[in-house]
């Protein structure tokens, strides 16, 4: 199985719906973020410290419910392997991605470059309260679960402005919330289990 065929498979469990979106997944090759033969399986699978590339499908019913576009500035917490970076890049006009632990901030960069998406600046450093020299943002989104929205994050969203984010413990929820005309909106989208948020103290 090769990215085409992963990209295929998400489109025919009607999990991958929109023709922007899907394009990006099929630009995105899975296999330059997760190297070895698990790459175009529909799983999670471990980067480094503990911390995992989101399996396939959860990257595209975050993407879908998203909806990100072209114009679009967004940040994501988590950057990770920058697989959904990359995504997001394709998809957007700017992303900044926070990365808390210094070897995966390396590798989100070096895969970036590998992936030819230009528009995404990995940054190193603690997003739990967002990134505010570079706020307001159309999106935010959410790769690690945080025990509840950080208010300061939902300060630097964009009026209309929807930020989504894994909240809880063990098992979260998929949360959304909508800023629209000077109100937000929360909407639940379900059961996911994302590793959680880390402290700065936690890595050393
Ligand atoms: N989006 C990633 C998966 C992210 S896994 C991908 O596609 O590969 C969650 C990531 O959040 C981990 O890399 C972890 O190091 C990072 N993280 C955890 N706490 C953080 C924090 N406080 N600030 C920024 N990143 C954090």
């Amino acid at each position: 199985m090769g990215n085409r065929e992963m990209v295929e498979c998400l489109v025919s469990e009607g999990l991958l719906k929109s023709g922007r979106i899907i394009r990006a997944f099929k630009e995105t090759d899975r296999g330059i973020f997760c190297p070895g033969r698990m790459a175009y399986e529909d799983a999670a699978m471990p980067i480094k410290g503990g911390q995992t590339i989101s399996a396939p499908h959860m990257v595209a019913i975050m993407m879908e419910l998203l909806q990100p576009r072209k114009t679009d500035k967004v940040l994501e917490i988590g950057g990770g392997s920058g697989y959904s970076a990359a995504i997001l890049g394709r998809l957007s006009r700017k992303v900044f991605s926070i990365e808390i632990d210094p070897e995966l901030y390396k590798i989100a960069r070096s895969n970036l470059k590998k992936s030819g998406v230009k528009n995404v600046s990995v940054i190193l450093g603690d997003g739990s309260k967002g990134l505010p020299e570079a706020a307001p943002f159309d999106k935010v989104v959410f790769a690690c679960a945080v025990p509840e929205i950080p208010r300061k994050t939902l300060n630097q969203l964009k009026d209309p402005g929807i930020l989504m984010a894994p909240v809880g413990e063990g098992i979260q929820d998929l949360a959304i919330a909508r800023k629209n005309k000077g109100k937000l909106a929360y909407e639940s989208h379900g059961g996911v289990v994302f590793v959680p948020l880390r402290k700065p103290s936690s890595l050393s």
